[in-house]
Parts: structure tokens; sequence; C-alpha cells
């Protein structure tokens, strides 16, 4: 297209290829296939990409190797931390100045991570920071892998307060759409929850893909075989609604998304989660209850109710209290699993739907700012 820049990739990285790709290209070096297992084992196990650290392999070829295999795809530009330091957001530049950012949350039983899939997104959602902005490019399998690889390298150094720790669950509810990017996400995934020191080896159980409702790309996912939880971001029960709200809804309507999720939940056995951000006024009416109780009565899901959190320059704003508890027991009448989830990170506009680079400060006196 004229006057557009040629898109440029983000480096090959280990993390971008399965074992065996892995080690044709250590072969292709002139090295023995099982340099590629050895570099597996600094980056998956050690958490390191330093070829300083990597003794076991020949110094002459290290750098190499670590070069070719390895390069540093993310550099963090900056860190936001509140709760005591239980909540890190962190502002990363890619290779081509593209920025995401990551969130970790620190629970007393577990340790999620909220990754980006791309840089921006194209959704377009109204009171989305990240829909705002419009989508920049898709992230690479590798510089997602990276955002979870810097914060486990974090919790094993005992770098988060609690003492060390290990990434026990990811959410891909960073910025972008991550079925709109499917073979990187699909590729992360994998990489996230191979068994040590092929991947990770974070269980399958405990990701969970959440998406606007990209129904071929949940039908790929239903078929992939995976024991990944699916979310789907629904927020209104009727297409009226939702077509204003999630704009991809005037392609796939409620009731094909939702029949794809049913088909994902048949399929994997596991729940399906509702996200429903309840905005004042827009779509947290009784009514709007029971009608999302009537598609959700008796199938596998749970809904999650995230109050709204107000992003800037919008004139929304979260459901009152009354009207949240009203939702919330109208579902639970119906026998409709639900829950409202916390908003970790808000002061550090690192809650739902808030990740839209650069960074502002909100509070500084609760929040500890490193420009890196
Ligand atoms: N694109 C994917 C994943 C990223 S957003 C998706 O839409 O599912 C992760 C969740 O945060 C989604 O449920 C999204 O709708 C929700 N969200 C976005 N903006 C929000 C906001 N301002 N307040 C509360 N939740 C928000």
């Amino acid at each position: 297209m004229p006057g557009r820049a040629t898109p440029t990739r983000p480096p090959r990285h280990l993390a971008d290829l399965d074992p065996a790709e892995r080690r044709a290209v250590a072969a292709e070096l002139g090295g023995p296939a099982f340099r590629a297992d050895q570099l597996a084992r600094h980056y998956f196990a050690r958490l390191t990409d330093d070829p300083a650290d990597m003794t076991d392999l020949p110094a002459a070829s290290r750098d190499q190797l670590a070069g070719r295999l390895l390069p540093r795809l993310l550099t963090p530009q900056q860190e936001l931390t509140c709760d005591e330091g239980m909540t890190r957001k962190t502002l990363w530049r890619a290779f081509d100045g593209a920025l995401i950012e990551s969130v970790l949350m620190r629970y007393p039983q577990r340790v999620t991570m909220c990754v980006s899939s791309q840089a921006g997104c194209g959704m377009a959602c109204p009171f989305c920071a990240t829909g705002q902005a419009g989508l920049t490019r898709n992230l690479s399998a590798a510089e997602i892998v990276a955002q979870v690889v810097a914060g486990a390298r974090a919790l094993a150094r005992g770098e988060v307060p609690g003492g060390r720790g290990r990434v026990s669950n990811i959410v891909f509810m960073g910025m972008g759409e991550p079925l709109a990017n499917y073979a990187s996400v699909l590729r992360a995934v994998r990489r996230i929850t191979d068994p040590v020191p092929d991947g990770l080896g974070i269980s399958q159980r405990s990701v969970t893909v959440s998406t606007v409702g990209l129904v071929p790309a949940i039908r790929r996912l239903t078929a992939e075989g995976l024991q990944v939880r699916l979310a789907v971001s629904l927020h209104a029960p009727d297409d009226e609604l939702r077509d204003e709200l999630v704009p991809v809804n005037r392609r796939w309507k409620v009731a094909e998304v939702l029949g794809a999720a049913w088909d994902y939940a048949a399929a994997t056995g596991r729940r399906v989660s509702i996200e429903y951000a309840l905005i004042k006024d827009i779509n947290d009416q009784a009514w709007r209850a029971d009608e999302l109780a009537g598609l959700l009565a008796g199938r596998l899901a749970h809904v999650n109710l995230i109050p709204l959190n107000p992003t800037p320059g919008s004139r929304w704003t979260a459901s009152e209290p009354g009207s949240m508890r009203e939702f919330e027991d109208r579902l639970a009448a119906r026998g409709v699993p639900v829950t409202v989830r916390d908003t970790r990170g808000s002061q550090i506009d690192g809650a739902c739907g808030q990740l839209a680079a650069p960074a502002r400060v909100a509070d500084p006196l609760q929040i500890s700012t490193q420009v890196l």
C-alpha cells in the first residue's frame, strides 16, 4: 500500500520454534542438534538468555547460538507497582519501537500474568483503552512468551515481595485480540505449556484465552484439543447493544458466538468464562441480567462481572454497587455461577481494558514508578 512502511517481523527466537524446528536451526548453524535442547533448558528452565551463564556450551559457539536463537526481543521501559508490590505492570519496547504491556498479579495461592498478544488492537470496543488506539501489529510467539519469562524470572529471583515463586496462571487479557493473531498465540500457548525444559511447564488448564468472539477461530481452537480455558467477552445479551459495545458482533452475533462457546465447552469439558463489564445505565439493567441468565442457564459457563474501569475521556462509568449486586443476584437465582472480578492494578492503569501505552501515573503516592 503506498505510504505505508513495509511491515518488519521480529527476529526469530527459540520460543517461536518447536523442539524439532530448533534442532534443525542448531544443525544449520553447524553444531550438534542437541545444542538447541541446551539453549531451551537455559531459557525455559533457568530463565536466562545471557550467554555468559551458559557454561555447558563451548565458549566459541555460545555467542553465535545465543545471538541466533535468543535475541533480546523486549526491553523494559517502565515498571509500575501497587498493592505493596504484589501487582506490577511492565511497559515493554519491542525491536521496532512498538510498546506493549504485561501485568503480574501475586495472590496468596497463585501468581497470574496478564499478557498482550498484539501491539494495540483492531477490535475497536469503545469502552476499552487499547481498542481506542487501533492495531499496530501482531506479536510473535516469542514476544508473548518473553513477557511470561520475564515475570517468571523476577519471581524466581525473589524480586517480587512474598518470596521466591512461580507463575501459575496466564490470561491473554492484555493488549490485543488473541484469536486475531491465532498462529502466534497458539505457538505461545505451546511454549508456555510444554513440559520443562521444552517449555515453561505451566498447565494448559491454567491458561485462559479471552476473545471478543471470532467464531471461526473459536472453532479452530476447539479442534486443537487443548485444555485451555476460553473466555468470551460478551458484555451484552442482545445484539442491538452488543453491536455497539463489541463491534465485531455485527459480523458474528451473540447466538453464533455462544454456539461456538458451547461446542468448545463440550469438546474440552471446561466451563467457558463469560466476561461482562458492568457499565452504568448501559448494560447493567435488571432485564438484561435476566436475558443473560436465560442464555446461560444450564450451560457450562461462569460469569465474570467486571466493574468498568473508566478510560480517559469516556462518558461511561462503572455501575453502582446496588445494581451490580442485583445483576449478580439475578444470575445466581437462575443457577448461573457468577463472581465479581477484582480490579487489581486500577491505580496503575493495569486493570482490565486499561492497558494503553504510554502509561500514565494516576496517583504517585500509592504507586512506585521506575523508569528503566
Ligand atoms: N481482546 C480480548 C482480550 C483483551 S481484553 C477480549 O476482548 O476478550 C480483556 C478483558 O477486559 C475483556 O473481557 C475486555 O472486554 C475487558 N475490558 C476491556 N476494557 C475494559 C474496561 N475499560 N473495563 C473493564 N473491562 C474491560
